[in-house]
C-alpha cells in the first residue's frame, strides 16, 4: 500500500470510532520515517480541518460527503486537504490521490478525479465568507463543531484567536530528566548529534527541537535522559513544587508525566506515590518510572472508592485530572469531533469526587496543585470553586512566570496561541 491508500484507511477507521492514534499505529508498522510522516500530516491534517474540507468538497460535488462510499469520501478529504495546506503541487496531489482510491474502489475514481480538478480551483475562503450565520461561519473556516465555538466565544475575548492556535501543528518539546543529567550536558549532547534545537525561554529543563526527527535518534533516548512533554504538562508539576523528601501523592498519574517530572525535579529525592485506576496505563508509567531510574510506589486503584492510603498524610498532592482534554485538540485533532457537553458534565462530576479524595489524602498545611488539559470552565473554575466550598484554602503559587499564562487569584490558564503551549487550567490549594 502506498502513503495515500494508508492514510485512506486510516480515515475510514478513524470515522467508526473517532479514533486516530490507534489506527496510525496499525497501518503505518512497515513505512520508513519519511512516508509516516507524510501520512502522519495529510491524515491528521485532514482530521483537523474536516468540517473545511467537507464543506468545500460538498460545495465543489454537489453532493452530500454522507451519502459516498467511504473510500471516495476519505480520498476526498486527504486530497482537499493536501491542495489547501500542504506544498505538493496541485496536479501531483490528485494523480497520486486518484491512483490511491483506484487501488482501494475502482469505482469511485473517476469521480474523485472531476471533484478534484474543480476543488484545485476552489477558493474556499471566498465560499465560506457566504455563510450568513456568523458561528456557523468561523466554526466551518476554523473545522471546530459549531457548539465549542459558541461556548468558547462565551468564555474567551480572543476566541478566534484561540481556534487558530488549537488548528496549528504543535511543536515538539523534551524535557529533561536531572536524574540523569543536566541542560547544561543535554544541550552539549544535541549539538554533537547535530540536532536543531532551542531552550525553552521559560523552563529552563526543557527543549524545542526543531524539524522532524525521528525520536529515538535523539541522545539518552533509550537512558531515559528525557521525556517527550509539552511545557504546560510539566508547568503542573513545576508550580506543585515539590521538594526532596517530601511525600508526595500523585493522583491520577499514568502514563506518568508529571511523575516523572515530579522526581527529576526532586532529582528522585521525593517520596512519591503514583496512581491510576488503568492497568494499562499504569505499565506504561512503570515502564517510564524505570526509565527516568528512580523509585516510586505504584498503586492500581480507584482513588475515590476505599483506597488503602492513609488520611491526612500527604505533604503535597498533585491532582491531573481526567478531562475533556479540548486544551491538546492540536495534538490530537479528532478531540474536535468525539466530545460533547455531557462528557464535560460527567467529567465535572468524576473530577469533583477526586478533588474531595484528595482533601482526605492531604496532611493540615498540605498542597493541593488541580490541573486539567481542558478549556472547559466546567473542568476548571468551576471545580476551584467546589474545592473551596469542601474545605480546601486558595493558596499562591510560588512559583510565578512574569507575563504568562492569564492568573487570577489561585487559578491560571495557558493557551497555544499566547503561551505556544497546550490549553491548561491550574489551582492552587492549602489544607
Ligand atoms: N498525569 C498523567 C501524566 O502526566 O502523564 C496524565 C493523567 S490523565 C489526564 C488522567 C488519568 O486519570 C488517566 O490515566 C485515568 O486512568 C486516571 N483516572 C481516572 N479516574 C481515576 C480514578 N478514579 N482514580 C485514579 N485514577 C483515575
Amino acid at each position: 500500500m502506498n502513503t495515500r491508500e494508508i492514510a485512506i484507511k486510516i480515515l475510514c477507521s478513524f470515522e467508526k470510532d473517532l479514533k486516530l492514534k490507534p489506527h496510525f499505529e496499525r497501518l503505518t508498522k512497515q513505512l520508513n520515517f519519511r512516508d509516516k510522516s507524510f501520512v502522519r500530516e495529510i491524515s491528521s491534517g485532514s482530521v483537523r480541518f474536516l468540517k473545511l474540507l467537507d464543506f468545500s468538497i460538498e460545495k465543489t460535488s454537489g453532493k452530500k460527503q454522507k451519502k459516498q462510499k467511504d473510500v471516495v469520501r476519505n480520498g476526498l478529504r486527504i486530497l482537499a486537504y493536501q491542495l489547501f495546506f500542504t506544498a505538493v503541487p496541485p496536479y501531483a496531489a490528485l494523480n497520486e490521490t486518484v491512483e490511491a482510491v483506484k487501488k482501494l474502489n475502482r469505482k469511485g475514481a473517476g469521480f474523485v478525479n472531476a471533484v478534484g480538478k474543480k476543488l484545485i480551483h476552489f477558493d474556499y475562503r471566498k465560499e465560506v465568507a457566504k455563510i450568513p450565520d456568523e458561528m456557523e461561519r468561523t466554526a466551518t473556516l476554523f473545522s471546530f463543531e459549531t457548539w465549542m465555538v459558541r461556548r468558547w466565544k462565551r468564555f474567551y475575548e480572543d476566541w478566534e484567536k484561540l481556534l487558530e492556535g488549537l488548528n496549528k501543528t504543535p511543536p515538539l518539546f523534551i524535557r529533561i530528566n536531572r536524574i540523569k543529567t543536566t541542560p547544561e550536558n543535554f544541550a552539549k549532547l544535541l549539538k554533537a548529534a547535530d540536532i536543531e534545537f532551542e531552550p525553552h525561554p521559560f523552563l529552563p529543563d526543557m527543549f524545542r527541537i526543531k524539524g522532524r526527527i525521528n525520536i529515538s535518534s535523539i541522545p539518552g533516548y533509550r537512558e531515559g535522559f528525557f521525556y517527550i512533554q509539552d511545557p504546560a504538562s510539566f508547568l503542573a508539576a513545576v508550580l506543585l513544587n515539590p521538594a526532596p523528601e517530601e511525600k508526595i501523592l500523585d493522583i491520577a498519574a499514568a502514563p506518568g508525566g508529571k511523575t516523572t517530572a515530579i522526581a527529576s525535579i526532586t532529582k528522585g529525592k521525593a517520596k512519591i506515590t503514583a496512581v491510576d485506576v488503568n492497568e494499562n496505563r499504569l505499565k506504561l508509567l512503570k515502564e517510564n518510572v524505570r526509565k527516568a531510574g528512580f523509585r516510586c510506589k505504584i498503586l492500581l486503584e480507584d482513588i475515590t472508592q476505599t483506597t488503602s492510603l492513609p488520611e491526612n498524610h500527604f505533604d503535597r498532592i498533585l491532582l491531573d485530572a481526567p478531562c475533556s482534554a479540548t486544551g491538546v485538540i492540536r495534538r490530537h485533532p479528532e478531540g474536535k469531533w468525539n466530545k460533547n457537553i455531557n462528557l464535560i458534565k460527567h467529567n465535572q462530576k468524576l473530577q469533583k469526587a477526586l478533588i474531595t479524595s484528595a482533601y482526605k489524602l492531604l496532611k493540615p498545611g498540605g498542597r493541593l496543585l488541580y490541573s486539567v488539559c481542558s478549556l472547559e470552565k466546567e473542568e476548571g473554575e468551576e471545580n476551584a470553586k467546589y474545592a473551596v466550598s469542601i474545605g480546601f484554602k486558595p493558596a499562591q503559587f510560588d512559583i510565578k512566570f512574569e507575563g504568562v499564562g492569564k492568573v487570577y487569584k489561585n487559578t491560571m490558564r495557558v493557551f497555544p496561541h499566547t503561551d505556544n503551549m497546550d490549553g491548561f487550567f491550574y489551582a492552587i490549594f492549602e489544607k
